[in-house]
């Protein structure tokens, strides 16, 4: 059977937890999210979790060396041998580069979905964005979680402060990857506004052509 491996790529803000959820239900392949798995180490103390939430707690990105590391082990596992959805990774050139390189030993290869949407708008977003702590899913009021009930917390770095360092962080060193991927003719645009559900469809219809 063919690997499946599919980078969602996006500013913060840009929907990516919320329509990673959905690719993975339909294409059955897991989720590596590595922004999940850092608040995961950080809320379990971990030496993973020691090291990153200070660059976290800056909305500045966590050291390359680092990263990759967390994703070669991960992507090792059994249950990503037939591809993985990447959410929240590469955001570094030197991350792209590691990536198709772990991949291209096993004769995989990426394409990349970017989910588009305008600087203000991610603004708006992040300022006002409510997350369930258990499943990540994100919701634009306080409240409980529809899906499994737990109370919404606002994240610590959707500060307004620390979200214009998160952005600032993404326009300088993660867009650059729309050019990488772009001239290897592997980045697919998605229009990133518009409603969960009209979005999914732009989605869908990347990964059925
Ligand atoms: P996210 O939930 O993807 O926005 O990630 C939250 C924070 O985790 C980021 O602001 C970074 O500090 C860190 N982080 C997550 N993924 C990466 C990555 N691929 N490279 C560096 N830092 C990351």
């Amino acid at each position: 059977m063919a690997t499946r491996d599919i980078i969602l790529f996006g500013a913060p803000g840009a929907g990516k937890g919320t329509q990673a959820k959905r690719i993975v239900a339909h294409l059955g392949i897991p989720q590596i999210s590595t922004g999940d798995i850092l608040r995961a180490a950080v809320r379990a103390g971990s030496a993973l979790g020691l090291k990153a939430k200070p660059f976290m707690d800056l909305g500045r990105l966590v050291p390359d060396d680092i990263i990759i590391g967390v994703v070669e082990e991960r992507i090792r596992e059994p249950d990503c041998q037939l591809g993985c959805l990447f959410d929240g990774f590469p955001r570094t050139l030197a991350q792209g580069e590691a990536l198709d390189d772990m991949l291209g030993r096993a004769g995989r290869n990426v394409i990349v979905i970017g989910l588009e949407v305008a600087e203000e708008e991610l603004t708006r977003r992040l300022s006002g964005r409510w997350t369930c702590p258990q499943c990540q899913r994100t919701y634009s009021d306080p409240g409980t979680c529809t899906v499994d009930g737990a109370r919404l917390e606002q994240r610590e770095d959707d500060k307004p402060e620390t979200v214009k360092k998160r952005l600032q962080a993404y326009r300088e060193q993660t867009a650059p990857l729309k050019d990488f991927y772009q001239k290897r003719g592997r980045y697919r645009a998605v229009d990133g506004l518009g409603s969960e559900d009209e979005v999914w469809r732009r989605v869908r219809k990347v990964i059925e052509g």
